[in-house]
């Protein structure tokens, strides 16, 4: 190397979380390194709960840009952030933390990765002329209908296997348009609406089907089930046979990504989908081991 050759210090990010080795997001974003030619890395970092505030404080001492963080360190990650953005405010946990000017950021990119794929295939006048039904009542919950009420959907039943959560959850929050309907009248719940948003983990790889009749709903309307493994729920595969559109999770997981890769290495991610593939490869490899 002579005196002129520019010393190249690649960047570095990767995603907490506590276990995280079935984690997505490195075969991602540096999947979009190599697609732009960024010097730079993205990996997992396994960081027990008890250490985790110290051990996001100490990230201002690396050169780390910043992480993604996962369950369940997302409370952790809000405790530890010298800034909080509105979004992470909104939700009260942070999905990524990054640093400027040597000050930890928090921020959570859930409520636009959820919104993306929803105002770009559902539409907006959708949403304003239909009534929505949202099932679960837990993290992923609590970002849909932050993304829901912001988009200015007019009216939200929210639906849990656990009818106290809901209840909790809609009370909390306290808008009109927003009100708990109780698991055992979730065919009444159904009944109507243009738009069914499963944000449980019913259905997900080893948890039982999610069990919701989804004869109801508008014809011409959506079923969004944010769940990615597997891919086709049965929740879909129940859309599809009655003719509904659907929207799988990948498409969030993707467009919840593309935020943190922005403010994480400070270039925009590629706005074509073949990521998408990539991750379903991935998927396909890790359920046939
Ligand atoms: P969480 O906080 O643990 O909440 C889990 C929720 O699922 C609770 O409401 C729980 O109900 C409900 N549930 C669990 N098993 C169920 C079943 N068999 N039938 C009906 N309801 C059931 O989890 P989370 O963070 O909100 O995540 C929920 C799901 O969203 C997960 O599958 C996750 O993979 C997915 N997600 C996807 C993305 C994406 O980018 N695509 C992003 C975030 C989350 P109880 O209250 O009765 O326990």
């Amino acid at each position: 190397m002579n005196e002129q050759t520019p010393i190249i210090i690649p960047k570095m990010a990767g995603v907490c979380g506590w276990p995280i080795h079935h984690s997505m997001s490195p075969t991602l974003h540096n999947y979009w390194l190599k697609q732009l030619g960024i010097h730079g890395a993205y990996t997992m970092f396994a960081v027990h709960p008890h250490g985790a505030v110290r051990a996001f404080k100490s990230l201002k001492k690396t050169s780390i840009a910043g992480v993604n963080v996962t369950i369940p360190l997302k409370g952790k990650a809000f405790e530890a952030a010298d800034e909080l953005s509105l979004d992470a405010q909104k939700l009260g946990v942070c999905n990524l933390l990054y640093k400027r000017n040597n000050r930890l950021i928090g921020h959570n990119t859930d409520m636009e990765g959820f919104s993306e794929p929803l105002l770009r295939q559902v539409g907006r006048n959708f949403i304003l002329n239909n009534t929505v039904l949202v099932v679960g009542a837990g993290g992923a919950a609590r970002a849909v209908l932050g993304a829901l009420l912001e988009i200015g959907a007019p009216e939200i039943r929210l639906i849990n296997r656990t009818d106290k959560r809901a209840q909790t959850l809609a009370e909390n929050i306290n808008i009109p348009s927003l009100y708990a309907m109780p698991w055992e009248k979730r065919d009444d719940a159904v009944y109507g609406v243009g738009l069914v948003i499963n944000a449980s983990a019913g259905g997900m790889h080893g948890k039982n089907a999610l069990d919701i009749k989804l004869s109801y709903v508008q014809p011409e309307g959506w079923v969004y089930d944010l769940i990615y493994t597997p891919q086709n729920t049965l929740l879909l595969q129940q859309a599809e046979l009655l003719g509904l559109n659907i929207i799988g999770g990948l498409d969030m997981l993707i467009a919840q990504a593309r935020p943190s890769f922005n403010l994480l290495f400070e270039a925009s991610a590629p706005t074509d989908n073949s990521v998408k593939d990539v991750i379903i490869a991935h998927l396909n490899k890790a359920t046939h081991k």
